[in-house]
């Protein structure tokens, strides 16, 4: 006759080996219930060998004092592993199993278990056991087995009891396995009491450890470190693609710099033939295109790597609009676009706000009506409601243009997401811009709307509150500081220090028409050595990327000569935050973002060469523009 126990059981060590092995092999977090787990997944183990003991011992050695001490070991193992798993029922019942450690009620409960167990186990110890061998077949009774039922008996009784009073604490999974344990428990109870031989109590343990195993929260410490370093190499990697981003658009823009520089020095250029000035146009427009599209890559960069802040500056909204509208709506060039500019009375005279942003956002709303409308209309309409100290500025462009299909209008913010682009094929652009013009609306905590008929045009509104400053223009206002006549530089004699030759060139053609008497220098040595044979420059324009020695190092040096007074403006701006900041402590007076135009020399040269002054930031011009750096 077949013992279908032993094969059981042989089956379970098996698996209970395996078990063993893939458990310890790997590292676990140290939770309560992964330690309870190891306890049973190793006293299980333990268990089976004792009950294959027990069947070797009473086949061999009937009733012999070593068949009678395995069997009291194994049934102080019963006991051990109903106390243990006892132990974890009521654990999951009453208390976060998250949160077992260091819990007083735990360690009394620990406490209160363990002494059950030695008192259990000292009966066991000291009750006779007898044990009955029919054909294969042998099983332990007698007192100290019944022992271990009363005991199970209790124990499961008071698990039962608080598992359905606590029925809600306990999470689906963790369910399963009580409740498994129990109809496991029931059955191997009843089909003991009719089979008495049929010993199956180990690999329904087993089979109760399989359960947890595969169902308790077990967090695979392997799989977190995993994890963790795919998440450690992804930050490296987007840092590397930051520095990347960051540093190729200083590298595109340094030559940039050039391109736009000269094509708008041929522009302003009257004597040249009508087909070069157009070629030139052409060329001074894609290189703007080009500039924009990588500050547009800087932008989203800063934004995904949360470096770009919003700052908080008072400034005249309608001033700061007018004149960007003023730049932007040049786009619209030759094309038959009616252009309208209606911005509200009711806005304040001065908000607190990030001028900057707010501007890119009004910005990219009205360079994408322009480049997508060929004909008809654009309307750049901006009201407010003003409540308490908030004014909430409404800002809508609506278009004649191309509009955007229904089924599009959900990608229309997403990153590089550029629609019908069989219709606006040469249209330049990334898809960056909406992108960036959502991110930077809810930053400044606005919101942003689109309506659009295709073929028939299209609506944004941006709404975006900022704080109110004045409220209404000061009866005295301060007349803007007039700009001096170029004419008035003529006995000025100033130094340009830049490493590269063409961006000598391109500053020197800039300021050609402002009269002055212009001087370089290719590097920092060079400039220190210019200016201490011939200290009588008005006014030195400094670079700041040099090798050898860098414009701030310079400055530095400069400056050690306590005679040493010229203002020394930085010909560049950082792309990273709060460089500007830096550049301006480090004793320039004022710096000029590159690519340059001809009206920030003017305003320079107008405040620098007015008065000589050292920096002083409350008069920092250029403090809250987002800066761009080129060397
Ligand atoms: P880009 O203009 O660089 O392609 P944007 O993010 O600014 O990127 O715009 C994404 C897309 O949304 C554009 O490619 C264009 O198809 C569509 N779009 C944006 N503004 C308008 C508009 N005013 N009229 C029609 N289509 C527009």
């Amino acid at each position: 006759m077949i013992n279908i126990s032993i094969i059981l059981i042989v089956i379970s060590l098996m698996y209970s080996i395996f078990l063993n092995f893939f458990f310890f092999s790997k590292k676990h977090i140290s939770t309560y219930e992964n330690r309870i787990f190891s306890i049973l997944v190793l006293s299980n183990f333990l268990g089976l060998l004792l009950e294959i003991f027990c069947y070797i011992t009473a086949k061999y050695y009937a009733n012999s004092l070593i068949t009678i001490l395995v069997n009291k070991l194994f049934l102080i193992y019963l006991i051990a592993f109903a106390f243990i798993f006892g132990l974890y029922l009521l654990f999951v019942c009453f208390m976060n199993v998250e949160k077992l450690e260091d819990n007083i009620v735990l360690k009394r409960l620990r406490n209160f278990i363990f002494l059950l167990f030695i008192i259990c186990s000292f009966l066991i110890v000291i009750l006779p056991v007898k044990i009955k061998i029919v054909n294969n077949y042998s099983y332990s009774y007698g007192p100290a087995t019944n022992v271990v039922y009363v005991a199970s008996f209790v124990l499961g009784l008071i698990c039962l009891v608080s598992l359905i009073i606590k029925f809600k604490n306990i999470t689906r999974k963790r369910y399963v396995l009580i409740f498994s344990f129990f109809i496991g428990l029931s059955a191997v109870a009843i089909i003991q009491k009719l089979y008495p031989y049929l010993t199956l109590a180990t690999s329904m343990e087993t089979f109760i450890i399989f359960l947890m195993f595969n169902t308790i929260e077990n967090p695979d410490v392997k799989m977190i470190e995993q994890l963790e370093i795919a998440k450690d190499q992804a930050e490296k990697a987007n840092l590397a693609k930051s520095d990347f981003l960051s540093s190729m658009s200083h590298e595109i823009r340094t030559p940039l710099n050039a391109i736009v520089g000269l094509s708008r020095g041929l522009t302003e250029y009257e004597g040249l033939p009508k087909d070069m000035q157009e070629d030139a146009n052409d060329i001074l427009n894609a290189s703007e295109t080009l500039l924009e599209i990588v500050g547009n890559i800087l932008d989203i960069n800063k934004i995904e790597s949360s470096k770009l802040e919003i700052t908080e500056m008072p400034y005249n909204f309608k001033e700061e609009v007018e004149n960007m509208v003023k730049v932007t709506t040049t786009r619209i060039g030759e094309k038959p676009i009616k252009f309208n500019l209606s911005i509200s009375p009711d806005i304040p005279y001065e908000l607190l706000g990030d001028k900057v942003h707010i501007k890119e956002v009004i910005n990219n709303l009205l360079t994408n009506a322009i480049k997508y409308t060929d004909e008809g209309q654009i309307d750049l309409t901006i009201k407010c409601i003003n409540q308490n100290d908030i004014c909430n500025l409404i800002i809508s462009c609506q278009d004649t243009g191309h509009g955007i299909k229904a089924e599009n209008i959900n990608k229309l913010f997403t990153k590089f997401e550029r629609l019908g682009v069989e219709k606006t094929s040469t249209t330049e652009g990334t898809g960056l811009g909406l992108a960036i013009t959502k991110k930077l609306t809810e930053m400044m905590n606005g919101k942003i709307n689109v309506q659009s008929t295709y073929g028939k045009g299209s609506l944004f509104v941006a709404t975006i509150p900022q704080k109110i400053s004045i409220m209404t223009e000061p009866l005295q206002k301060i007349k803007p500081q007039q700009t001096i006549a170029p004419s008035t530089y003529e006995n000025k004699k100033i130094l340009i220090v830049d490493d590269n030759a063409l961006n000598i060139k391109v500053a020197k053609k800039v300021l050609k028409d402002f009269n002055l008497q212009i001087d370089e220098a290719a590097s920092g040595k060079e400039c220190l050595s210019k200016v201490k044979e011939n200290n009588k420059y008005d006014l030195i324009l400094m670079d700041i990327m040099m090798p050898e020695m860098s414009g701030e190092e310079t400055l530095k040096i400069l400056k050690e000569d306590g005679h040493f007074q010229t203002p020394v403006v930085a010909l560049t701006a950082d792309a990273i935050q709060g460089a500007k900041e830096k550049y301006l402590q480090a004793g320039f007076v004022d710096y000029i973002p590159k690519p340059f135009t001809k009206e920030q020399f003017q305003q320079v040269l107008a405040e620098s060469l007015s008065t000589k002054k050292t920096y002083n930031p409350e008069n920092d011009r250029f403090k809250d523009v987002e800066p761009i750096i080129i060397d």
